[in-house]
């Protein structure tokens, strides 16, 4: 049987290529999964330029969610018709440092999908039937695949934050994280929301699903303007893909607060060290989340209280896709509705 799949270029060159590929039979452990939506996401362009390094042939795709169709013998953790993700953490060793305690996604022999194991943007993807998590009963499934790497992403690196319910946290960045990470943080940990973007569209967004202030960075001084109006906030979070949008987290936060890094830019940030050491500033990065924070995110999209805002489109749009994320085009999240892009009969 035979698959459709975006894979990296064979030079790296930050698009995709659209092309058929023969779907290997199952090893232990691991089951079939007939991909429903993968939702693109920043780091797909990343990996498609090389700047991880170069992966030409990769199936791109962390953000999957599809249906269990066949499982290796063995397999007990997952059936026949089960709704489950493909997420980042692929699978990882199980018995290291990292992964006896609670912290799986720093484990140094990782598979990471859409990375180093084949992924989600296609219509077909093998996982580990141990690693893939189950979606809810009553979450959509395109707003599922959102949740599978922008909202487990934002709901952990919020928990990371530490902050509690009344205090002031900065989402910097209003896209497809930051949107969710304005509601998670508002509606699950019942914080005060600052939204921080230098594209008002984003912002009005933002304000929508429960900002309670928004401040355009390209306007105003944004470390300035929170500062000024709450004092500072106790938190900040960031999921822009920007240096400067790195150096202000640090100069919003109240003496005491905690930044959480959480966007990718392969850059360096400045850092005061009087402003760190005088202040007691903690930076801190936070990576995806466990298979735990995973089940939490969904359930908290299961019960409504957490709405990603996505938009379909079809494998065959990929590298249009890519362009709009570079032009900082996009609302929401972009989801690849994969029944709409194999072109066969059988869904
Ligand atoms: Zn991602
Ligand atoms: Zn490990």
């Amino acid at each position: 049987m035979k698959m459709k799949a975006a894979v990296v270029t064979p030079d790296s060159n930050g698009n995709v290529e659209i092309i058929e590929r023969e779907i290997r039979p199952l090893e232990n452990g691991e089951a079939l999964v007939e991909v429903e939506y993968c939702g693109v996401c920043h780091t797909d362009l990343h990996v498609a330029a090389g700047d991880y390094g170069q992966k030409p042939g990769r199936v791109l795709g962390h953000e999957g969610i599809g249906i269990v169709t066949e499982t290796a013998p063995g397999v007990t953790r997952l059936k026949k018709g089960d709704r489950v993700s493909i997420a980042w953490l692929y699978k990882s060793c199980g018995s290291c440092e990292y992964c006896n305690t609670g912290r799986e996604t720093l484990c140094r022999t990782v598979l990471n999908a859409g990375y180093t194991a084949d992924g989600g943007m296609a219509t077909h993807c093998i996982v580990d039937a141990d690693y893939a998590v189950k979606v809810p009963d009553g979450l959509d499934p395109a707003q599922a695949s959102s949740i599978t790497c922008a909202g487990v992403t934002t709901y952990k690196g919020i928990k990371v934050s530490g902050v509690r319910p009344g205090q002031w946290i900065a989402v910097y960045g209003a896209g497809g994280l930051g949107n969710l990470g304005v509601q998670y943080a508002k509606k699950v940990f019942g914080a005060h929301v600052i939204a921080i973007d230098i594209n008002d569209d984003k912002l009005a967004l933002a304000k929508e699903v429960g900002a309670d202030i928004v401040i355009n960075a390209a306007k105003e001084d944004a470390a300035k303007v929170i500062q000024e109006k709450v004092g500072g906030a106790h938190a900040a979070v960031v999921t822009a893909v920007s240096r400067a949008a790195f150096n202000s987290s640090v100069d919003c936060v109240r003496a005491g607060g905690r930044v959480v890094a959480i966007g990718l830019p392969p850059e360096t940030m400045d850092l005061s060290i009087p402003r760190i050491v005088l202040d007691g500033i903690e930076i801190v990065g936070s990576l995806v989340g466990t298979r735990k924070d995973l089940e939490e995110a969904f359930q908290f999209g299961a019960e409504g209280i957490v709405v990603p805002v996505v938009q379909t489109r079809t494998l065959d749009e990929t590298n249009d896709i890519f362009q709009e994320m570079r032009d900082g085009k996009i609302q929401g999240r972009m989801v690849i509705d994969m029944k709409k892009s194999c072109g066969c009969t059988h869904h």
